[in-house]
């Protein structure tokens, strides 16, 4: 498939290190589906929708710098959905670290919509990078975390899970975090909770192999980038990860 070409019609600070591109498109997605972002010249990387037409990008590297140089009015090209979705069971407990807010922020907005009961414990590792505080205290009952105690628990966000672990599980953010979390659950916590990777995904569309985890080979770009956990515990998630070479480090 050939990317969309797309303008950028606004920009939002949301965070010191994290901007929101909207988009001149409208795409119906499922929360935790992605795009891939051709940025012409460098790379094509994968993104979450954050919205039908935005994403939301922390600068880690050549593309995304690339990408913070761009301006209303500049193009990139856009191909997608890509991947599964979260699927949206009552009740609801968000934990979310960083940049990983992205692609929750529409699920808990979803879940508001059908009447869901939403919890959401949001980490970051200053107060100033806690991302779509407004949009996750809108949609129900929000707690923070912060890893210098700038505002709310002085921790890490899995801190915050005690009592609340009874109910649907949404993850998305560091992969220390997720695996941390990951291993506070047990068999049934494991069926009900839901992890979204980031992994290098090359195609999108799941022909070419590199985001393949070890040991069942599941192709994160089209079986994921939503997990159970139950799918991960015994893989090399939290464990190890491929470059963009496909060397394990
Ligand atoms: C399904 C999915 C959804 C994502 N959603 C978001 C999002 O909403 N917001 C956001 O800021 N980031 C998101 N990412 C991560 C984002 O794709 C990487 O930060 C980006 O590709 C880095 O590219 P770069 O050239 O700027 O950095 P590089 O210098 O290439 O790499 C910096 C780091 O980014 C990671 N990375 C690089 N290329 C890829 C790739 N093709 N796939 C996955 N990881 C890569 C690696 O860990 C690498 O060490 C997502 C990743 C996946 C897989």
């Amino acid at each position: 498939m050939r990317p969309i070409n797309t303008a950028i019609i606004d920009i939002r600070e949301e965070t010191p290190s994290v901007r929101s591109f909207i988009l001149d498109l409208s795409l119906d997605f499922i929360p935790g589906q992605y795009v891939m972002v051709w940025i012409r010249g460098v790379d094509e990387i994968p993104m979450s929708l954050s919205g039908s037409n935005m994403i939301t990008v922390q600068k880690a590297g050549d593309a995304t710098s690339a990408l913070f140089g761009l301006g209303a009015g500049d193009t990139i090209g856009i191909r997608g959905p890509y991947g599964n979705g979260f699927d949206i069971r009552d009740p609801v407990l968000i934990v979310a670290g960083g940049v990983g807010a992205a692609p929750l922020a529409p699920l808990a907005e979803a879940a508001c919509g059908m009447g869901y009961d939403m919890l959401t414990l949001l980490g970051a590792r200053t107060q100033s990078e806690l991302l779509f505080q407004q949009r996750f205290s809108d949609a129900g009952e929000l707690m923070v975390a912060t890893d210098d105690g700038s505002a709310g628990f002085h921790g890490q966000v899995t801190g915050l899970l005690d009592g609340a672990i009874d109910r649907y599980i949404y993850s998305c953010g560091p992969e220390p975090m997720m695996y941390a979390l990951l291993l506070m659950l047990n068999d049934q916590e494991l069926e009900r909770a839901r992890f979204s990777l980031h992994r290098y995904i090359k195609c999108g569309i799941g022909v070419c192999g590199a985001c393949c985890i070890d040991p069942e080979g599941y192709r994160v770009c089209r079986d994921g980038p939503v997990f159970r956990g139950a799918e991960l515990i015994d893989s090399e998630f939290g464990r190890y990860r491929r470059g963009a070479d496909g060397v394990r480090s």
